[in-house]
C-alpha cells in the first residue's frame, strides 16, 4: 500500500503523453485478457486477442463501441473474467446497488481495491487532511452494518472511521455525528444539505466536508461554508472502479489516470473539447477480474483545461449528474435540474427534505417535509426555486394549472444534443411546479434522496 502511495504521488506529475502512454500500455494487456477471458465481451474484443504487449494504438482503442448500462446489466456475471491474474490477489464479488432497474455484477481484484484506497489517501493529502483525524462516513452500511473501523484505511491504521447507515433520519444521522465527534465527514450531498437545514451548527470539532455519490448542488458549497463553517470537498467515483476523480485545491477534478481512463464524448463520439458538456465513457486499468471496457456511465462532464496545479493528470470543469435525470422539453432540449440549496433555504427557511416528481407532461410535484406549515408566500417562492432549477431563466410559479408544454422526464434514453449547460435563459417553455407538503419521504434502501424526476 504504501508503496502503492508512494509511486501514485510521483506519477501525478507526469505530463499528459506520458501518462497517455502508461494508460495505453496497461490498456493493450487488460484487452487481450478480457478478449480471451470475460465471455460477454469476447466478441466486442475479437480482435484484440492476439494483441501483442503494448501494441494497442489510440486509435484502435476509440474504435471499440462503447458499451451501455442495458447491455452491462443484461450481460451480468458473463462481464466477469473466467481467469483473472492470480498476481492480482484475491477477488471479491458483489453487485452494485442499482437505483433504479436492474442492479450490475461487480468483481474487482485486491490490487484493484488497494489501488483505490492508495487514490483516497492521495486525495487526502491533496487537502492536507491529518490522518489522525477521525472520520464519519454515512453511507450505504453494507454487511458489516454500523458502528466504528479500526482506520480509514487497511494500511495506515491511524485515526478511527465510525459507519452511520444513509438510511437514518437526518435527525438521528446528526445525533450520531454529535456522538462520534468526526474532523471528517463523507456523505451524499442532497443528505447533507438536510442535515445543514435541519441544524445551523455543526457536529463539535468537524473541520471538512468530503462529498460522494451525487452531484453537488450549486448553493451547497456556500450554505455549508456559511452556517457550518467548514469547506466541502467533492469526489467521483463508481462502484466498479471505486475512485474516478477528486476535486484539487483549485477547485477542478482530477481523474484518477493511473487507474481509470475517462473519454469524455460528444453525441457523434468523438472527444470533448475543455468547456465541452458530453458523456462520461469509463475504462478501469486494474479491471482485470471483471474487465471495464468503455463502458457508458450515464453520467455527464466537461473536460477542463490543464490545471494550474501543474498535476499532469486530466482535469474536469464540472460533473454533472446523470443522464436519467434529464429532463425533456416540449422542443426536444434536455435540462439538468440542479437545485440551488441556498435559494431553497432562502425561500422556506423550514424546508428539511424534498423530493421531485413528475406529475404529467409539463409539471413537477415538490414534495416537501417542513418544521413548520408553508406560509403563502414561502410557498410560491418555493416552487419559484425549484421551477428555476428545472428550467433556468423559464421559472414559473406555483400550480393553479399554468402552461403546461414541458414533456416528461422519461428513462433513460441518449444524451442531449448539446449537453446540459449552455442553454439560453429565459427561452424555454414554462413547466409547473406544485409544492405539496408531506409528512415523510419515500427512500429507497439504496436510492438517493434527492431529485427523483419521471
Ligand atoms: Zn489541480
Amino acid at each position: 500500500m504504501l508503496a502503492i502511495l508512494w509511486q501514485l504521488e510521483r506519477t501525478q506529475w507526469w505530463d499528459p503523453e506520458r501518462l497517455g502512454a502508461y494508460q495505453l500500455l496497461q490498456l493493450s494487456a487488460l484487452l487481450r485478457h478480457a478478449a480471451r477471458t470475460a465471455p460477454a465481451q469476447a466478441r466486442r474484443l475479437a480482435g484484440f486477442r492476439d494483441l501483442a504487449p503494448g501494441a494497442l494504438t489510440a486509435e484502435a482503442f476509440a474504435a471499440i463501441p462503447p458499451m451501455g448500462r442495458e447491455a452491462a446489466q443484461a450481460a451480468g456475471e458473463g462481464l466477469r473474467s473466467t481467469a483473472p491474474p492470480a498476481a492480482h490477489g484475491q477477488v471479491g464479488f458483489g453487485s452494485t446497488s442499482g437505483s433504479s432497474g436492474r442492479p450490475m455484477a461487480l468483481a474487482r481484484s485486491e490490487l484493484d481495491v488497494l489501488t483505490g484506497e492508495a487514490l483516497l489517501q492521495r486525495a487526502n493529502q491533496w487537502f492536507g487532511r491529518d490522518m489522525a483525524w477521525t472520520q464519519a462516513y454515512v453511507g450505504p452500511a453494507g454487511a458489516r452494518g454500523e458502528g466504528r473501523r479500526d482506520a480509514w484505511s487497511r494500511a495506515l491504521p491511524l485515526g478511527a472511521a465510525h459507519v452511520v447507515d444513509v438510511r437514518r433520519p437526518a435527525d438521528e444521522v446528526l445525533a450520531r455525528l454529535d456522538a462520534i465527534r468526526p474532523q471528517l465527514l463523507a456523505i451524499w450531498p442532497s443528505l447533507l444539505a438536510e442535515l445543514i437545514r435541519l441544524r445551523p451548527v455543526p457536529p463539535e470539532g468537524l473541520r471538512e466536508v468530503a462529498t460522494y455519490g451525487e452531484t453537488v448542488p450549486p448553493g451547497l458549497r456556500a450554505l455549508c461554508r456559511e452556517r457550518w463553517g467548514v469547506p466541502l470537498r467533492d469526489g467521483y467515483s463508481a462502484e466498479e472502479v471505486g475512485p474516478i476523480a477528486h476535486e484539487c485545491p483549485h477547485g477542478r477534478w482530477h481523474v484518477h489516470a493511473e487507474h481509470v481512463l475517462v473519454e469524455v464524448l460528444d453525441a457523434a463520439g468523438r472527444p470533448c473539447a475543455p468547456g465541452e458538456t458530453g458523456r462520461v465513457v469509463l475504462s478501469g486499468l486494474h479491471s482485470h477480474a471483471m474487465p471495464m471496457i468503455r463502458m457508458e456511465t450515464g453520467d455527464l462532464a466537461t473536460p477542463a483545461a490543464p490545471c494550474p496545479c501543474g498535476r499532469g493528470l486530466p482535469a474536469l470543469a464540472r460533473i454533472d449528474g446523470r443522464v436519467r435525470d434529464l429532463v425533456e422539453l416540449a422542443d426536444g432540449r434536455r435540462v439538468l435540474p440542479t437545485f440551488d440549496e441556498a435559494a431553497l433555504s432562502a425561500a422556506a427557511p423550514g424546508l428539511r427534505r424534498y423530493q421531485l416528481v413528475r406529475l404529467r407532461p409539463g409539471a413537477v410535484e415538490a414534495r416537501v417535509v417542513v418544521a413548520a406549515p408553508l406560509a403563502p408566500q414561502e410557498r410560491r417562492a418555493l416552487a419559484a426555486a425549484f421551477a428555476a432549477g428545472i428550467e433556468p431563466g423559464g421559472a414559473s410559479g406555483d400550480s393553479g394549472g399554468g402552461a403546461s408544454s414541458g414533456h416528461a422526464p422519461g428513462g433513460a434514453s441518449g444524451v442531449p444534443p448539446g449537453g446540459a449547460s449552455g442553454l439560453p435563459a429565459g427561452s424555454l417553455a414554462g413547466v409547473t411546479v406544485e409544492v405539496r407538503e408531506a409528512a415523510g419521504l419515500e427512500t429507497a434502501a439504496s436510492g438517493k434522496r434527492l431529485a427523483t424526476l419521471g
